[in-house]
């Protein structure tokens, strides 16, 4: 996870690091499918397991191929039915793609930086300057609570 904060005084913008620091380990995903009462069976403790080992963005159809490839014995519709049961819980995120769902281990508010030609998507939080966020309140009449940010772009040549 990339953390890019635009907002240098503290004073203002501690509510959102302090909010921006609590990505959730796997043991708190876990203790919060258990608080939800969602049943941790061995499938669906795999997939988190997987969703937060590789943190990457996956369709249903690679977590299904990556947990076979591990050994896991894991039907198809166990991996889809799964999937929608954490996202709708809101222990993982579901992104809408025209291609199909993606899911991430992170639930709460974050930003994309999308690469047009892998596809890959990093997960970033980005803060932004409070006089900018209250300006966009002044002209919506919007109370902002959080934001997503979907920046896209190609690959820079001199990445490594
Ligand atoms: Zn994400």
């Amino acid at each position: 996870m990339i953390k890019i904060q635009t907002n240098q005084n503290p004073t203002n913008g501690k509510a959102f690091l302090a909010k921006n620091e609590t990505t959730r380990s796997l043991e708190e995903a876990l203790a919060q499918c258990q608080e939800q009462g969602m049943r941790l069976s061995r499938q669906r403790r795999s997939i988190l397991e997987l969703l937060w080992r590789c943190e990457e963005h996956l369709s249903a159809r690679e977590i299904y191929d990556r947990l076979n490839q591990e050994g896991k014995d894991i039907g198809h519709t166990s991996v889809y039915q799964n999937l929608e049961a954490l996202s709708s819980h809101g222990i993982i995120e579901c992104v809408e793609r025209c291609e199909g769902r993606l899911y991430g281990h992170i639930s709460e508010a974050h930003s994309h930086v999308n690469c047009v030609d892998s596809g890959k998507i990093v997960d970033v939080y980005v803060e932004l300057p409070e006089d900018l966020i209250q300006e966009i309140e002044a002209r919506t009449g919007v109370e902002i609570t959080d934001y997503r940010i979907n920046f896209y772009g190609h690959q820079k040549s001199d990445a490594e």
